[in-house]
């Protein structure tokens, strides 16, 4: 049996994203609260973690600022008790199995990012066209053009590269690194197209009948989620012996 206390925890909330009925989460743990935190937790932490299935009794749906559809719950583990057979693989080799699929879903990311900048890119580009003031479409005034042409500019770019990466990944090479400057670039990206998409929608766009209205709530947590932009830079930053 293995018992989980709170307070092992040292901040929680725990945030995942899940249908409030859905019972069955995988989860990472350290079973003694006396372990110690590894100075460098991308290497495995033997005999530290493992990874267990637990069942969860009672959810309680949060209130997001976007990505309504999807719900997301609080985990809280007090005094829990798990029968070793929920044990998942080998004990302390838990944070292995985690890295084995962290960029797979870095990667997915990366695919969320560039699709909905795209996205918010198309239904401005459509919009601008329509909307006209003092006379003409407001898609005509330069800045607004200039700024358009930017956002294809980077939105072209970061398909580029998305499609190089999912190359790489279909071929089985390693993308640790690439997939990381994505992760990273691609959901800044994605914000700096929503700001400036809901800019060119002006009053409308801060309006839910607009669809950039919700898409600039949606992508917020593209820079956070899936590890955030300061974590990737760390892991870069590691990488280049920085
Ligand atoms: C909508 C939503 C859905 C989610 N779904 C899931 C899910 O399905 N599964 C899951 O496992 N998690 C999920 N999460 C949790 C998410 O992965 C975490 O929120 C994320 O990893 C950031 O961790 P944190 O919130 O604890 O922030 P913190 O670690 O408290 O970080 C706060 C700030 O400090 C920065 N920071 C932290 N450490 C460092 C450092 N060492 N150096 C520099 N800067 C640092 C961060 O970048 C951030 O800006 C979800 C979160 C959200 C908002």
């Amino acid at each position: 049996m293995i018992y989980i206390q709170r307070s092992i925890f040292p901040k929680p909330p725990l945030l995942l994203c899940l249908p409030q009925q859905r019972l069955l989460v995988i989860i990472l743990l350290r079973p003694s609260p006396l372990s110690t935190p590894s100075r460098t937790p991308l290497i495995p932490l033997a005999n530290l973690i493992n990874k267990i299935i637990i069942l969860i009794e009672k959810l309680q749906k949060l209130k997001k600022m976007g990505m309504h559809s999807q719900d997301t719950a609080e985990l809280i583990f007090e005094d829990c008790r798990v029968p070793r057979r929920n044990l998942l693989g080998e004990e302390g080799k838990g944070f292995r199995y985690l890295m084995e699929n962290l960029q797979q879903e870095r990667l997915v990311v990366c695919i969320g990012s560039v699709v909905i900048a795209e996205k918010m890119l198309d239904v401005t580009l459509e919009y601008a066209r329509s909307r006209e003031a003092f006379g003409q479409s407001i898609s005509g005034f330069q800045h607004n053009s200039f700024k358009l042409v930017e956002l294809a500019t980077e939105i072209e770019i970061g398909r580029t590269f998305l499609e190089s990466l999912i190359e790489d990944h279909i071929q089985g090479r390693d993308i640790t690194r690439r997939v990381s400057m994505g992760k990273w670039w691609l959901a800044e990206m994605a914000n700096r197209v929503a700001y400036h998409c809901l800019q060119i929608h002006g009053g409308y766009g801060y309006m839910e009948e607009y669809l950039i209205c919700r898409l600039y709530r949606d992508v917020r947590p593209q820079t956070i989620v899936g590890g955030s932009t300061e974590i990737m830079k760390r892991i870069l930053a590691r990488m280049m012996k920085l």
